[in-house]
């Protein structure tokens, strides 16, 4: 009889899992395996992501016992566990689905070369992206650094189907115990979310049939539920890229009217493939910015604004609602994260760094490619980054995209009773209109931590010395 492990990691689904396909195919028994790694000097997961995983791997234990494999879950380093369970169990192979960080990527190594001196083989697959980030390349064999281009090479590209779920062999009883400690606030992100594979299959179904139409023109309204909310699915491999990359298409055979629509949805899919990209071309995107230049900005040391923009309590009720959804739920909206990051890197000039590491603790989604990518694209050093002279307002761009006011009322409840005229901006409210709806500046909700025009000028100073823009 011989005998497989399966080595799971961002890729916590049954279907269209090559490791465990392939395992299940050539092997007689597999056993399933998650190790949590923070002990090997990769970032460890935040907070919010931690909650989510720990209830997405109980979630994968029940059906891959299903199918007769158990999971197990380890803490510790992945180069002493792995050769260790794979010899305890007397497996024949290891296998796993690839991942593109560069630490990542050379612990893997070391942990292949280990096994197969140990006479086990080991095998990586390809499973977590649309296309191998080394396959997409310009006419000159070079990796891409602007989206555009970028996404019409992958697009022309045939895109892998997905591989069915292995085959049940026998059934399992099953007991997980992980050790996750619960963040003191996981019980709330939990009335947000479902969570595992059978769910974020649904949710795309979901979206498909009910949303996409109004994608294209919705999703940059934070009020309007017309996004996939499939992040954090994603970003545990619940679902994969190649999956909703094909049912997708499906989707545009049945229903041809609304093939542009789905593609727009694709094209913001293929961001993920392009972080992935970065990640796995650039050195530690998390920590160095992709623009040389940007490595001579100096950033301001502003521990109370940056607490402020943490806690939602800027006094700028998009920035404010934003940051308070992502407390709450461990999400927020894409425009969203956008004005919130322009907001600390321009307005405030506090280092992108500082807000990155504040969403990855905070968000079920955080992404070690999309969280960086993004950081670095908002705040300008980043590939086919916003130029630096494009500073959100965000006043401006919450009359535009929340222009009721019914994304900053639902998070920033004490200015609920505001007219919409002053709504995005209480600061600008005569002081009737405030004292008629209970607003007190400085009391209950506070005053602006910063002016917007003087900061947008500090900001193009900065970055202008920085020959930002040439
Ligand atoms: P949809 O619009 O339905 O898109 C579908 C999928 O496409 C997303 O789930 C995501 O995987 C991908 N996608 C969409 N937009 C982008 C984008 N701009 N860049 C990369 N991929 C994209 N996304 C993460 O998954 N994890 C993160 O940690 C993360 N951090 C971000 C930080 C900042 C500062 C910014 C500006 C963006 C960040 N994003 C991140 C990208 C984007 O905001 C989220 O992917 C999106 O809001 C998720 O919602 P959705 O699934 O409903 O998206």
């Amino acid at each position: 009889m011989s005998t497989a492990l399966v080595w799971l990691r961002n890729d916590l689904r049954l279907a269209d899992n090559p490791a465990l396909f392939t395992a299940s195919k050539q092997h007689d028994r597999v056993v399933a395996l998650y190790v949590d790694e923070a002990d090997d000097g990769l970032r460890p997961t935040g907070a919010a992501a931690r909650w989510w995983l720990h209830e997405s791997l109980e979630n994968l234990a029940r059906s891959l016992a299903e199918i007769g494999i158990a999971l197990k879950v380890e803490a510790g380093k992945s180069r002493d566990i792995l050769p260790a369970e794979a010899r305890g169990l007397e497996a024949a192979a290891v296998h796993w689905n690839r991942r593109y960080g560069p630490k990542e990527r050379a612990l893997d190594a070391d942990i292949k070369e280990d096994l197969r001196t140990q006479g086990i083989a080991a095998h990586s697959h390809p499973g977590n992206v649309l296309a191998e980030p080394w396959t997409v390349e310009t006419g000159q064999g070079r990796p891409y650094s602007v989206f555009t281009p970028f996404w019409k090479t992958l697009r022309g590209m045939d895109i892998e189907h997905p591989s069915p779920a292995p085959k049940g062999k026998a059934k399992r009883s099953i007991k997980v115990d992980n050790g996750y400690k619960q963040p003191h606030w996981a019980g709330k992100l939990g009335q947000h979310w479902s969570i595992g594979e059978g769910a974020a299959q649904e949710r795309l179904a979901e979206f498909l049939d009910e949303s996409v139409a109004g994608y294209p023109e919705g999703r940059d309204f934070p009020a309007r539920p017309v996004t996939s909310r499939l992040s954090p699915h994603l970003r545990f491999g619940e679902i994969s890229a190649r999956q909703i990359w094909h049912t997708a298409h499906a989707f545009i055979h049945a229903h041809p009217g609304k093939a542009g629509a789905v593609d727009k949805f694709l094209s913001e899919l293929a961001w993920r493939d392009f972080s992935y990209h970065q990640l796995y071309h650039r050195d530690d995107i998390a920590r160095v910015p992709m623009q040389a230049k940007f490595k001579g900005l100096h950033w301001r040391h502003a521990p109370a604004q940056l607490r402020a923009w943490q806690t939602g309590m800027t006094g700028i009720p998009i920035v404010d609602a934003g940051m308070r959804e992502l407390w709450e739920t461990g999400y927020m909206h894409n425009r969203v994260r956008m004005l919130t990051a322009s907001f600390l890197t321009k307005n405030l000039l506090v280092d992108w760094r500082q807000g990155e590491h504040w969403f990855w603790d905070c968000l079920v989604d955080a992404d070690e490619a999309n969280n960086p990518a993004s950081w670095q694209w908002v705040a300008g050093s980043g590939l086919d980054a916003a130029p630096y002279f494009r500073i959100f307002n965000p006043v401006t761009q919450g009359e535009r995209f929340d222009v009721t006011g019914d994304y900053v009322r639902r998070w920033v409840p004490e200015l609920a009773s505001l007219p919409d005229k002053f709504i995005q901006k209480p600061f600008e409210a005569p002081a009737e209109a405030l004292s008629k709806t209970g607003v007190k500046l400085g009391d209950t909700y506070p005053e602006p931590i910063a002016d917007l025009k003087q900061t947008r000028q500090r900001a193009l100073d900065a970055f202008a010395d920085l020959g930002a823009n040439d």
